[in-house]
């Protein structure tokens, strides 16, 4: 079975199951990861889906992170940019799915590999997952 999914304002996902079960699966997934509408600090529906790569080296070795995300453009009345972020995680099974992380650590941030494999993953808030980047915290999959 095949349907098409509209899901935000100029975006329509097709998706495929097997069976109904497998549909409605694909469907989640289309709202939550192609659906964001508004930025969970400020409100705003000026958010644009980004692709940020980020290459570093430790020694010899070169490491490439991926960070897809949505992120604010909005601007307050000085112009300042709101900036909030919301970062989409990938399920650890080799099928590229992709899922919004809503758990921040201290309301601030995507826990790191090391926080979640401690037990901390952070906690759901009113912010939804929508964070603003601060420049010395660490990121969520280094
Ligand atoms: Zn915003």
């Amino acid at each position: 079975m095949k349907i098409q999914v509209k899901v935000a304002p100029g975006i329509i996902v097709d998706v495929e199951g097997q069976k109904q079960k497998d549909l409605f699966k694909a469907v989640a997934s289309a709202h939550e990861v192609f659906g964001a509408k508004n930025c969970g600090l400020c409100g705003s529906t000026d958010i644009l889906p980004t692709w940020r790569t980020v290459t570093t080296v430790k020694g010899k070795k070169t490491e490439t992170y991926e960070y897809p995300e949505y992120q604010c453009q909005a601007r307050d009345d000085s112009g300042r940019r709101c900036g909030a972020r919301l970062a989409l995680g990938t399920i650890n099974d080799d099928t590229g799915t992709l899922f919004p992380i809503r758990k921040l650590v201290d309301g601030k941030r995507p826990a790191t590999k090391a926080e979640k494999e401690a037990g901390n993953s952070g906690t759901y808030g009113p912010h939804n997952g929508w964070h603003r980047w601060e420049k010395d915290a660490p990121q969520g999959d280094e």
